[in-house]
Order: structure tokens, then sequence, then C-alpha cells
């Protein structure tokens, strides 16, 4: 019997990839934990940035659609781009997915993934073994998190919810934060979403403190986008519209190109619907960076300097939450053995990918975050599963 093709996570990705192996009538196992990021490192009243349209998983078979979803299940129905969908509403439809689709989902971690003479060995942490012919990895935001080395110096012991300084993945209850002086550090979507959550939850102040001035920036509201422009899936723009549905030519852009445009584009600001509970509500500090941090009696301290790099003054407060997202670290792939990463060519920041999604080992496809630096930022969301997992699985399929 031919042997499976093990797939790396249970976020949309994998069990989008999943569900397109399965259509394909390959033998799939599937490990992770499901829709983990959203149910466990994003706060409570969150809502989407991303509109109805833009957060479907993508499936080989028609009737599992977000509003699949809500039609099944007698959920309010998320449809118009004036809909803002709440951060739990998403986890249970991506649960529902799972669910219907990857029902023989092992919630399991792989602990090492290594070559052998034919396809690949795995271990679990259930203390499994087993072979398998192709490996995909799509293990989205896990082990990724990033501060600034300045913040991180101050909490050696590293950052933690109840400790001075976190990272914003650290929270789904804020509610710890009510009567607190609190700094979020980063003004991107999930910065000024924490800061206008942290208000609601009673916090005494928040300040978002950002190093670019005009840094705080709003997106426009649905009916503010010009109709002379191609709609996709993140707004009206040629560039987004070429980005979304042409993929592969990002590929062969200059390697330094990709890097910046990931991390440029639909970068940092904040959705339309944010503007009018932010404003009012939170302090701003923009157009300034920590240059240190120190924990002073259980308050972190932050020193911050102008643009200019002149030492302006510090900043205490009962608690910092990073804002500062995710960067794309091979290294933090450490279930990957010894043999697979010395042959894995990296390139702008992640591995570097070919059509379906192959990375320089054979047998080895990655999707999701590990694959923007390849395939461009429409891999950083969920609406890029239409992209990728018709390709990838395609790709797997067409192996020897
Ligand atoms: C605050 C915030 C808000 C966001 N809002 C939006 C939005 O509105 N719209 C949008 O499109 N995107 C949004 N994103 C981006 C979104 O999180 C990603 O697009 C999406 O989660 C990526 O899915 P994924 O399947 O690649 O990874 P994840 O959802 O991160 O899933 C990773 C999976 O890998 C598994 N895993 C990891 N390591 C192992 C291992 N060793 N063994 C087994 N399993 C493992 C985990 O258990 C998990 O199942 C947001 C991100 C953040 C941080």
């Amino acid at each position: 019997m031919a042997l499976p093709v093990a797939v790396i996570g249970a976020g949309p990705y994998g069990l989008s990839t999943a569900a397109h192996l399965r259509a394909h009538g390959m033998s799939t196992r599937v490990f992770g934990s499901p829709m983990v990021s959203w149910r466990e490192h994003m706060p409570v009243g969150m809502l989407l940035k991303s509109t109805p349209v833009a957060s479907s998983i993508d499936a080989p078979q028609p009737g599992h659609t977000l509003l699949d979803f809500c039609r099944s299940t007698g959920e309010r129905r998320y449809e118009s781009d004036w809909d803002a969908i709440p951060v739990d509403t998403f986890a249970r439809y991506g649960l529902w997915f799972q669910e219907r689709l990857v029902p023989d989902l092992e919630q399991v971690r792989v602990v090492s993934v290594d070559r052998r003479a034919q396809g690949f060995e795995l271990k679990l942490d259930s203390g499994e073994q087993f072979a398998a012919r192709a490996v995909v990895v799509a293990t989205g935001l896990s082990g990724l998190a990033t501060l600034p080395p300045e913040l991180a110096a101050a909490v050696p012991e590293g950052p933690s919810a109840s400790g001075p300084v976190s990272h914003s993945s650290h929270h789904r209850d804020l509610s710890r934060f009510a009567g607190k002086d609190v700094v979020v550090v980063g003004a991107g979507q999930s910065g000024l979403e924490t800061a206008v959550l942290l208000a609601d939850a009673g916090a005494a102040s928040v300040r978002v403190v950002a190093r670019r001035r005009g840094a705080v920036r709003f997106g426009a509201a649905p009916d503010g986008q010009s109709p002379r422009k191609p709609d996709t899936p993140f707004g009206r723009a040629w560039s987004l519209y070429a980005f979304s549905y042409y993929a592969d030519g990002f590929r062969h852009l200059p390697a330094p190109t990709r890097k910046y445009l990931v991390q440029r584009v639909l970068g940092p600001l904040g959705a339309w619907w944010l503007r009018d509970r932010f404003i009012g509500r939170v302090q701003v500090s923009e157009g300034k960076r920590i240059v240190r941090a120190r924990v002073d009696e259980g308050r972190p301290v932050l020193t911050l300097a102008g643009e200019g790099g002149l030492t302006e003054g510090e900043l205490a407060a009962d608690h910092v939450v990073a804002a500062t997202g995710y960067r794309m670290d091979l290294g933090a792939l450490d279930f990957l053995g010894h043999g697979l990463r010395t042959r894995l060519v990296a390139a702008a920041g992640g591995p570097r990918l070919g059509p379906g999604y192959r990375s320089s080992v054979p047998g080895l496809f990655f999707t999701g975050l590990p694959a923007a630096a390849s395939y461009g930022p429409v891999m950083r969301f969920v609406c890029g599963t239409e992209y990728a997992s018709p390709r990838l699985a395609r790709a797997v399929g067409a192996l020897a």
C-alpha cells in the first residue's frame, strides 16, 4: 500500500491542503491542534480584518464556505463587506470544516521529520514513528511570535501574560488588565485592536507606541474604494490583484524585493471599523523607538528615542504588550531534522519554493506563512488557501 502524505498543521492551511489531497484520492495523515491560533492566541472580542468573501477556507467541493457554515448552523450570516466576523465565529467555522473534511485529524505534535531512502520518517509526541511519502508543512504562526530585542532583553525569563511584558499572542482574556496602565508596542491591526480591546476591558490607560510617525492609520470603508480598480479579497487595487491571482509570478522577483513586499504589502493598517473605537480612548506615541527596556519593581520601563535617535525619556506602565507580529524563521521549525535542514535552500526569509509549493527537498512542501517568501503576501491570509491548496495537491499527486 502507498505510504501516506503527512500534513503538519490543522489551521486553515493544513485543513484546506488535507481536504484537497483527499479529493485526489491520496491517503493522508494530518496532525495538529485544530484552529489553535484562533482559539487560543487571539483575544476574545477580536473581529477579523478580512471581509467575509476573503475568510473562507478553500475546499475542493462546494458547501464549505463561511457562508455555508452560517447557513448550516443557523449562525448570523456574514456576507457583506460591512460585516466584521468575530474570531470565535471563525474558529467555530474552522472546527466545522475540520469535522466534515478532516474528521480523523490526529491531535498530536510531530516532533521530528527526517529523510529516509524512500520518503520521510516522522516521530510523534505519542511515541509513534511512521513513514510518509511526502510531507506538507503548514505550521503557520506556531513558534514565530517576535519581540524587538531591546524589549526582550528586559525579561530574561521570557514574555508572558502574567509577567511585565507579553506578546499579543499570549492573550485570550484581557480582563486581567482592568484598572492597569498598559502600553502596546506596534501599530498594525493586532496592536490597534488589542489597544481598543484593552480599553473595552477597563484598562486605566492604554498607549500605543509606534516607530514611524503617522503609523496609526485606518483603511477605507467599503464604499470609499475606487470602482475603477479591480476587486480582490483585500480591496480594490491593481497590485493586490496581481498578488492574489498571479502568486506564481511573485517567485520570479529578486529575493530582496520579495522580502520587502512580504513585509510591506497589506502591512500595518487598522481596519476601517476600528477608527471610531480607537480615537479618544487610546493615547498614541508615534515616531518613537524603544532603545532600552528594564523592569523596575515589577513595572516595565521603556526608554524611547525619537526618529532622529535622540533619547527623549522614559515611559513606565503596569504591563507592555508587544504587538510586533510574527517573523518566518526556519530555525523555529525545530522538528525538521538536521539532514533536511542542510538540504533546504532558503531565500528571502523562508524556504525557496518552486512550482506547486515544492521545496528543494523532493517530497517536502510548505504552505501558508512559510510559503510567503516565495508566493507573496497573500499566503499570510486565509484566502490564500484558494490559490495554494489545489496547486500543492496537484504537485504532491504528480510525485513519482
Ligand atoms: C491577531 C491576528 C489576526 C489575524 N486576522 C486575520 C484575518 O482577519 N484574516 C486572515 O485571513 N488572516 C488573519 N490572520 C492571519 C492568520 O492567522 C493566518 O492567515 C492563518 O492562521 C494561517 O493559517 P495556518 O493554517 O497557516 O496556521 P495556523 O492557523 O497558525 O495553524 C498552525 C497549525 O500548526 C499546528 N502545528 C504547529 N507545529 C506543529 C507540530 N510540530 N506538529 C503538529 N502540528 C503543529 C498547530 O497545532 C496548528 O494546528 C491574523 C493573524 C493574527 C495573529
